[in-house]
């Protein structure tokens, strides 16, 4: 009796085959899953949600231009080609690496192979202030949020008599201009250029105010100097309102007070300076990186200490002497990574040697509102149109699942032909729902 209560846990038999158990379907976790399936293996994938999230499109679900189901993928889909192969809606709280087990708010699983691929969650530097009024987009939720609070200020600007509140309500602050901080702020800039005139005739558009707070002296810091110029000009174009060298200091829900004098009074903060690994409790010291929150892996993607334990994703820290601080926290080196580890699975099999892992740079991009991109690909830089189409062409091709690329598709040709963003809903109001934010503005 014992033995059997033993061998089902999360109602999954343990066979004779390996138990590879993965946390995490991200696109690490997903790519690995994918071609785990094929293998002599019993994959197992958990995840906290039920769906795969496209991070890089989430932006597009803030600002209206798509709805969240198309960039969301359900992991049982996945799962479901191969007997082998589970899927469980599982939030990992601890791992206890001597008895190869991990704990979760769904019961224990054992695991032959663990494979954390918990990626990364939003960083406020241990900035109170931000963390407890600002707003934030990691998940689809939260890009939810972002969505309805945008709308519902709009709503209430119409309304108040106010002249200060409607200023407050107007004004749009973004801190941090990474890719994130470039794309959100350029596409609220496409909603108060194309959207507010036609919807709000009683907001002069020019009174929606859009400030990107950067602390470094350039925009998009990751790429070259070439691709912040361009950006920034494009930015400044669609009227964002560009702070340099300016650092965030607090933000007690109605003004964001700076290191320099500019103070903003602001009804939306949005915090996109930067995110940290995701870990989860329960390895030696010397796994983790305190620093980064990020497992320190071998060329194998093996966590410090551990043989049977790998780490892929933005979780890994794999040091070399070309990326001394690992590789960025990007969709490639996941997708790369969770590849490369099937293959050495596979090779363990067989009992052959691993293969260190190599990462190919495919280059960086980045889109500032329509027919707008820079693209840094080597040694090639460029901006503007023809980037727009390949930044559109790659984010397409990338998005799992063809119903996912006809519908985003499919909503691109109309935005663009009717100058629209039809999604521009409030389905689960954000402001004064304590509960909601709670539930999904706190830190998973
Ligand atoms: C807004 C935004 C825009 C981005 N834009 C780009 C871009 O344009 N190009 C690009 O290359 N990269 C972009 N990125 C970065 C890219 O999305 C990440 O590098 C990539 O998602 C990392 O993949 P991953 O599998 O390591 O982690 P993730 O994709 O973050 O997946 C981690 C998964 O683990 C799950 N999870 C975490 N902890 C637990 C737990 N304890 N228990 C259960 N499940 C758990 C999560 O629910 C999630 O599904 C962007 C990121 C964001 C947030």
């Amino acid at each position: 009796m014992l033995t059997l209560r033993k061998s089902v846990q999360m109602n999954i038999t343990k066979t004779d085959l390996p138990r590879v158990v993965i946390i995490g379907g991200g696109f690490a976790g997903i790519s690995l899953a994918q071609k785990l399936l094929k293998l002599p293996v019993q994959t197992v994938l958990l995840d906290r949600h039920n769906y795969h999230t496209f991070q890089p499109l989430l932006y597009q679900v803030s600002t209206s231009g798509l709805e969240p189901d198309s960039i969301a993928y359900p992991l049982r889909k996945i799962t479901r080609t191969n007997s082998g192969g589970y899927f469980r809606m599982a939030d990992v709280n601890g791992i206890d690496p001597e008895i190869n087990t991990i704990h979760s708010d769904i019961g224990d699983l054992t695991y032959d192979y663990l494979v954390i691929a918990t990626g990364s969650k939003t960083n406020f530097f241990g900035n109170k202030s931000i963390e407890d009024n600002s707003i934030w987009m990691k998940t689809i939720p939260q890009a939810l949020n972002i969505r309805s609070l945008i709308l519902e200020n709009l709503e209430q600007a119409v309304v108040t008599d106010n002249p200060e509140k409607r200023k407050s309500l107007l004004n749009f602050v973004l801190a941090g201009a990474g890719p994130t901080g470039v794309e959100l702020s350029g596409a609220i800039a496409e909603l108060r250029n194309n959207v507010v005139p036609k919807d709000y005739p009683d907001i002069d558009p020019d009174e929606m105010q859009i400030h990107l707070l950067e602390g470094l002296d350039r925009v998009l810091p990751p790429m070259s100097e070439q691709a912040s110029k361009k950006a920034k000009e494009f930015l400044e174009e669609l009227g964002v309102r560009v702070h340099l060298n300016t650092m965030v200091e607090s933000y007690d829900g109605y003004v964001v007070k700076t290191n320099t004098d500019l103070e903003l009074k602001s009804e939306t903060f949005i915090w996109s300076a930067g995110v940290t690994g995701a870990p989860v409790k329960g390895l030696n010291a010397s796994a983790l990186v305190e620093k980064t929150n990020r497992y320190q892996v071998n060329v194998f993607n093996q966590v410090n200490d551990y043989e049977n334990i790998f780490a892929i994703g933005d979780i890994a820290l794999m040091q070399s002497r070309e990326y001394p601080k690992g590789h960025p926290m990007v969709a490639q080196p996941a997708i790369q990574q969770g590849n490369h580890l099937a293959k050495n699975i596979s090779r363990i099999l067989k009992g052959k040697k691993m293969e260190p892992f190599d990462y190919y740079d495919k280059g960086t991009m980045a889109t500032v509102g329509r027919n707008r991109a820079v693209v840094d690909l080597g040694k090639f830089k460029f901006g503007g149109f023809f980037a727009w189409y390949i930044w559109m062409f790659i984010h397409l091709w990338f998005l799992i699942g063809f119903r996912n690329r006809l519908v985003t598709f499919f909503n691109w040709v109309y935005n663009y032909v009717n100058y629209d963003k039809a999604s521009r809903l409030i389905i689960r109001p954000f402001k004064g729902y304590k509960k909601v934010m709670e539930t999904t503005q706190k830190q998973v």
